[in-house]
């Protein structure tokens, strides 16, 4: 599968966040965006309330040239395909390990891939409306993987990639995010930008979500063994934003204005890391 991509832009741009202003929807509805730098027909003019469908472009945040890269982990028809998954593809570190996995779900059957891909179009709008160019590492949720070697590799121009999931515990019990980041990374300059991405994320997400300290301080843990990190040459960062067997997140997760919560947490930790 090949990424997707819009427009190259230019590459120089100055990212200004204004005091005070920590969502993508700091902009109250009735301002007028006439101040918006961005073009005005790249959003959708929708009538609809729903959540997802608000204009989101906040005039604080410019992102114009800058190459965000985007993974929406597992897919929507791994689960069909458990031999084509199940194949070894390099791990990052000299062996092998499976092509994908199908990934976990909620207790009421919600797949965690219909979770990351919700999340990740979000996301996408909402770099996209700042002036970001998105790369995607999938561009449906009905294919096959890719496998984990492609989605470290298939945006090796972008500033930092993110790669989106959310986790299954054994257990109801255990509650929140945790953001994980490649240790040793590919060069020790990735390994220190991964590292102040992992930060940011954290911190995003802890303005609105449950920090899992469990996995370290800051809800961070840093693992040698996850392939699609250990690929990436670009500052990367895997974020398990939530628990899908918790019932209290599981429902959260499942809500398209959790699934924006989500984008706009990660979107909040993104400019931030720039
Ligand atoms: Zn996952």
């Amino acid at each position: 599968m090949s990424p997707r991509r819009s427009a190259l832009v230019p590459l120089l741009c100055v990212v200004l966040t204004l005091p005070g202003l920590t969502g993508c929807n700091a902009r109250p509805p009735s301002q007028p965006a006439a101040s918006t730098p961005a073009e005005p027909e790249a959003m959708p003019s929708s009538t609809s309330p729903a959540a997802q469908d608000t204009p989101t472009t906040d005039p604080a945040v410019d992102l114009s040239g800058r190459t965000i890269a985007i993974d929406p982990g597992h897919n929507g028809g791994n689960a069909s395909h458990p031999n084509k998954i199940a194949r070894p593809v390099p791990d990052g570190r000299g062996g092998t390990k499976a092509c994908n996995t199908t990934g976990t779900a909620t207790d009421t059957d919600y797949p965690e891939t219909d979770f990351n891909w919700g999340v990740a179009q979000k996301l996408e709008r909402e770099l996209e409306d700042a002036g970001a160019e998105v790369v995607m590492s999938r561009d449906d949720n009905t294919g096959v993987g890719p496998c984990v070697d492609e989605r470290g590799t298939f945006a090796d121009d972008a500033d930092l990639m993110v790669s989106i999931h959310a986790n299954g515990s054994e257990s109801a019990t255990p509650k929140g995010f945790h953001v994980i980041v490649a240790e040793p990374g590919s060069s020790e300059a990735v390994e220190d930008d991964s590292n102040r991405l992992a930060d940011a994320m954290s911190k995003a997400l802890a303005d609105q979500f449950t920090p899992n300290s469990a996995y370290g301080k800051n809800a961070i843990s840093r693992r040698p063994d996850l392939a699609g990190l250990n690929n990436a040459s670009v500052p990367a960062v895997i974020v398990e934003c939530g628990e899908m067997r918790n019932p209290d997140e599981a429902e959260t997760m499942e809500s398209k204005s959790g699934q924006q919560k989500y984008a706009e947490a990660l979107m909040q930790g993104i400019v931030d890391w720039y």
